[in-house]
């Protein structure tokens, strides 16, 4: 079975990574996302399960305590994780995997795995920017407020990343995730194990 790869998407809230990442499952679906655990409240028809696995504080600091992430960062004042067990068994079935974290779990997932592929979304304006996270509406004028203060350092790691997406037409930027997933797949390595067979027959 060919190796999955491991696909990271970063970039500030109100980049419009969520949108992103709901086309590219549909578009592909060789692309498995992993769904983290936050200990932030829910938001309005967000389920447990489904946007993210919601558990307490306590429960969160015993997960890690046990070494069950394999990456987990502190985003506006609530923590967020990546659970170990479910990467290594996607990886074992040899699927993509699709990680939506921050930087600083990006990082982390980097020093783990060097094959691991990052991509950025840039919003297309700081105006833009501040406009899309006032409109959703779901967030009080304090979470706002440290959202954009948090873009801007985020925004200050994105020279870490292999792919740069600014996502000011949606279609386009859509096109472009699914770009970088299929050239990923066309990598002299992955193609060889592939075709291997075909390689050899090709050349007699
Ligand atoms: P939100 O609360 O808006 O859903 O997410 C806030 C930030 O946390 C986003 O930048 C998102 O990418 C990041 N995030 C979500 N899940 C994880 C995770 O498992 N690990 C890390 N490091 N960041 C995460």
């Amino acid at each position: 079975m060919s190796k999955g790869k491991l696909f990271i998407l970063a970039g500030p809230s109100g980049a419009g990574k969520a949108t992103l990442v709901h086309a590219l499952l549909a578009a592909d679906a060789k692309v498995q996302l992993s769904i983290s655990f936050t200990t932030r409240a829910p938001r309005e028809g967000e389920q447990n399960g489904r946007e993210y696995h919601f558990v307490s504080r306590e429960e969160f600091l015993a997960m890690a305590g046990r070494g069950e992430f394999l990456e987990h960062a502190e985003v506006h004042g609530n923590l967020y994780g990546t659970s170990q067990k479910w990467i290594s068994d996607a990886m074992a079935r040899g699927q993509d995997i699709l990680l939506e974290i921050d930087v600083q779990g990006a990082q982390q997932v980097r020093r783990i795995f060097d094959g691991a592929v990052g991509v950025f979304i840039l919003p297309p304006s700081a105006e833009i920017l501040e406009q899309r996270l006032r409109n959703r509406g779901t967030d009080s004028e304090e979470a706002i407020v440290k959202r954009l203060a948090n873009a801007r350092e985020e925004i200050a790691h994105v020279g870490e990343f292999d792919y740069v997406i600014v996502n000011e037409h949606i279609d386009e930027a859509v096109r472009d995730i699914i770009g970088v997933v299929r050239a990923e797949r066309l990598r002299f390595l992955a193609q060889a194990e592939r075709h291997n067979a075909l390689i050899a027959s090709l050349q007699g």
